[in-house]
């Protein structure tokens, strides 16, 4: 997901000195007060229904001003554009908690001490992961799909030079645009983001499948797919309290619920195949837990999220 590039530019920084470091700007307090929010049920539905999105209209304007989504986007369906700072409104409005014990899918002490570093940069969980994220990239653009890999969602590209990447640009695909819920896109932009921290995937893991051995890019949980699923289980954990306070029952949901139950069965699903074949080297408890499971439709339901989250005893 990932390719490097020496320009001229870079090397000449790297003769005369230090390259200075991007300015870093807090554009969560730029947003907040337009995007501080949960899409309400009856927005999520509406927004389904007329294939458009939940954004407030000043939101959107805020967003897409603070935001360096370039030019590409314009020849573009303008849906493609709202749906990628749809994801970045759901960075700032959906409220984020570090999970009990340090768990992911209840497998005690697997979230990642960085990430948990990384949400107590600033004054709250939303304005260190917001700030975190649209710090890392210069350029957002669109294209179609990625000619190596279709399957490919988002990249992150950039002219490394040692310690510093300069043009860093988020490539978003048209895969990404059709994810089925925003929770995962805003988890892609996270994982998208842990790249800038020039951290890059591993190739060299292998999978079989009839006999053929496949390789496949992989990493370890404090890296970005270790970040990605971070943040899915910090939103659910955040987020997902108030979708259910008040309830007679957790599969009732109040109008105001920012959680489908469509969300929290993806989230799981995701985590799980995550965990199952994007981490190496797991940890004991974790390979014994994922043995036994596979990540499909048929086991991640919507009630074994939450049991596994403890929300359900
Ligand atoms: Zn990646």
């Amino acid at each position: 997901m990932k390719k490097y590039g020496f320009s001229l530019i870079a090397v000449m920084f790297l003769l005369t000195g230090c390259p200075e470091s991007a300015t870093y700007h807090d554009y969560y307090s730029q947003v907040e007060g337009a995007c501080n929010y949960l899409p309400t049920t009856e927005e999520r539905l509406t927004a389904s229904k007329q294939l458009t999105t939940f954004l407030h209209p000043k939101c959107k304007e805020v967003l897409q001003a603070a935001l360096p989504l370039d030019d590409s986007f314009n020849n573009q369906d303008p849906l493609i554009k709202d749906i990628v700072t749809e994801a970045f409104q759901i960075l700032v409005g959906a409220p984020l908690a570090i999970p009990p014990k340090n768990s992911i899918l209840g497998v005690p002490n697997l979230f990642p001490i960085e990430f948990t570093e990384y949400l107590q940069m600033e004054e709250t969980p939303n304005q260190s992961l917001f700030n975190y994220v649209a710090n890392q990239f210069d350029t957002i653009t669109y294209q179609e799909s990625d000619p190596e890999n279709p399957n490919t969602l988002a990249a992150y590209e950039a002219n490394r030079v040692v310690g510093e990447d300069t043009n860093r640009t988020l490539i978003i695909y048209r895969g990404f645009v059709a994810q089925p819920t925003p929770y995962i896109q805003a988890g892609l932009l996270v994982h998208e983001a842990r790249h800038g921290d020039q951290i890059h995937h591993d190739s060299t893991c292998k999978f079989k499948t009839n006999g053929d051995r496949y390789s496949f890019p992989c990493d370890s949980l404090d890296e970005a797919y270790g970040f990605q699923i971070a943040y899915y289980e910090s939103v659910m954990h955040g987020t997902l309290p108030l979708a259910l306070s008040g309830q007679a029952s957790p599969s009732s949901f109040s109008s105001s619920a920012p959680f489908f139950q469509g969300d929290i069965q993806l989230l799981g699903l995701e985590i799980c195949y995550i965990l199952k074949y994007k981490i190496k080297n797991k940890p004991e408890e974790l390979q014994s837990f994922i043995q036994g499971l596979s990540c499909d439709t048929q086991t991640i339901t919507f009630e074994w999220v939450l049991e596994r989250e403890g929300f359900l005893q």
